[in-house]
């Protein structure tokens, strides 16, 4: 703590005496102004497949063609995309436990809830299993599956990773897709998730209270990643304890060694679960918004740094105090603004990048990625051209801007990119500080680096226990909620001053004669074109 601190000082110190001072763009006030316009009430939330996020991306486009950017979609600014949406029906649902010979019927909300993430079987009769961690992890010879009996099974997992595991490695093993596939290879048909009390970000009782709300998936074969996925549920942690009984172990136990991400035992457990899932299947449409500005160099032009963005958030809901509407300000309206301002700023700009710098506005980012992860798998522009993608989603800025958080730093060339231009503004870069919220997998950098593209993210970081609070306190309060709305306070020129670093670090990508690179003991390198696995 305190070393960190004066690391800190020293460094502001020295940033300020070796630098010039660096030119300023912007005030936070044109960021605000399309804030306020995006998650205003009649934006509706901008569901994905929803007139208000039709409404949304028809501003966005306005925008980027009053500030003189090029169409780069498939349709002019637009690359429409296909989902499939299914929703629950609760009442012709149901759950319950099988022990000893007797039904113990579980309350759907109260106990557990369906997702329907997968597309969830009619009935399910399993025996349960107790997965640990449920990670299967081959690089470092880890295995929660091995020697457990899952043929046939529901497994139940405690979400998170064991502490000798690195955050990034940890991250991608827990994607849906890299975690059914070990599961199905052991012949598992489902999983019911416990999450980790100690880190979930959203209290249970607000989980729950949109559980009807339908999930999406891409309505193409080729991206369906939980096929024999016949059960997903989330159980409540406060109540798990009635998933343990009679297994020799207890819930509580689990959860303090989870807590230090101590080793987890894994044991059957002494009950099988019975569901029935009722559930009701949509065909939605919806589109990623694309815009170019094009390089100088005659050459390099042919290369895009992507900056991207989700103008998708999750709609209208459960009320919270009175309020349906999820406005999505800081998720992800304040991502939008900064590609808005940025792309405003350059086009009118004398300076002309080498290479074309692409702004991606992407959809279904809430729904699980699913624009960004349609956009990589189909883009619009040569596959092979995109030499970066820095993803903006809710940085917050609800203190000044002291450390930049940049996930991804120690995994790619961008990351030192990224801390040479902060510093340039006496502005110091770390690390993920809380890996086991998988931030590094939860938005749209993600389906870049599995399609071998260096990426990262960055948001605004806390120095001091006061600023902790205030991080803690709105993920806890605002975070997927209705009031994430233009009543909050945020700090405009922490918002300015992240918005000059994405600047700075995306002209200094397009002119750099090298293509950024993976590090060479960086995990996701195996993704790279050319040397994957
Ligand atoms: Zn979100």
């Amino acid at each position: 703590m305190c070393r960190k601190l004066l690391t800190l000082c020293c460094f502001l110190v020295l940033a300020a005496n070796a630098q010039p001072a660096a030119e300023n763009h912007f005030d936070g006030k044109s960021w605000w102004g399309h804030i306020k316009v995006l998650a205003a009430d009649d934006m509706e939330g901008r569901e994905t497949g929803s007139a208000g996020l039709r409404k949304a991306e028809a501003y966005v486009v306005e925008q980027l063609r009053q500030a003189g950017l090029q169409p780069a979609g498939s349709d002019g600014f637009y690359q429409p995309i296909k989902f499939v949406s299914r929703q629950i029906v609760e009442k012709d649902s149901s759950a319950s436990l099988l022990r000893n010979g007797k039904t113990e019927p579980l309350t759907l909300g109260e106990d557990a809830i369906f997702s329907t993430r997968v597309d969830l079987a009619a009935e399910v009769e399993a025996p349960l299993v107790f997965a640990g961690y449920g990670l299967s992890i081959p690089e470092k010879n880890y295995d929660d599956l091995a020697g457990v009996d899952l043929k046939g099974k529901v497994a139940v997992l405690f979400s998170g990773s064991p502490a000798e595991m690195p955050g990034p490695l940890a991250s991608h093993y827990q994607t849906l897709k890299e975690r059914w596939k070990a599961f199905r290879n052991a012949g598992a048909i489902g999983i019911i998730t416990i999450p980790n009390p100690a880190t979930m970000d959203i209290p249970w009782w607000r989980i729950a209270l949109n559980r009807t709300h339908p999930s999406m998936d891409l309505a193409y074969p080729e991206f369906d990643e939980s096929r024999g996925e016949k059960l997903a549920m989330m159980f409540n942690p406060a109540h798990a304890e009635k998933l343990f009984e009679g297994s020799g172990h207890t819930f509580e136990e689990i959860a303090t060694l989870g807590k230090d991400r101590k080793p987890l035992p894994r044991f059957p457990l002494a009950a099988a679960i019975r569901t029935t899932a009722t559930v009701v299947r949509n065909e939605v449409e919806s589109a990623n918004v694309i815009a170019t500005l094009p390089g100088a160099d005659p050459k390099l032009k042919n290369e895009y740094v992507v900056l991207s963005a989700h103008v998708d958030h999750l709609g209208i809901g459960e009320p919270v105090h009175g309020d349906r509407v999820y406005h999505g300000a800081m998720d992800n309206a304040s991502g939008t603004a900064l590609l808005l301002d940025v792309a405003a700023s350059l086009k009118k700009s004398s300076e002309r990048p080498k290479r074309s710098l692409l702004f991606l506005f992407v959809t279904g980012e809430e729904k699980g990625l699913l624009g960004s992860k349609y956009f990589v798998a189909h883009p619009t522009v040569d596959s092979g051209s995109i030499v970066a993608d820095i993803n903006v989603d809710m940085f917050l800025p609800l203190h000044p801007l002291k450390v930049l958080t940049v996930y991804g730093l120690e995994e790619s060339g961008l990351g030192d990119v990224a801390r040479e231009v902060a510093q340039t503004r006496g502005i110091a870069v770390q690390a993920d500080p809380q890996p086991l919220r998988n931030a590094f997998i939860r938005s749209d950098q993600y389906n870049f680096i599995v399609h071998g593209i260096p990426a990262l993210a960055m948001s605004v970081g806390a120095t001091t226990d006061e600023e902790r609070k205030l991080h803690k306190d709105w993920l806890t309060n605002r975070y997927h909620a209705p009031s994430d709305d233009l009543s909050q306070p945020v700090d405009l020129s922490a918002a300015a001053a992240y918005e000059e670093v994405v600047r700075g670090l995306l002209i200094k990508l397009a002119d750099e004669s090298e293509r950024p690179e993976w590090k060479r003991d960086s995990f996701f390198r195996r993704y790279e074109r050319g040397s994957g696995q």
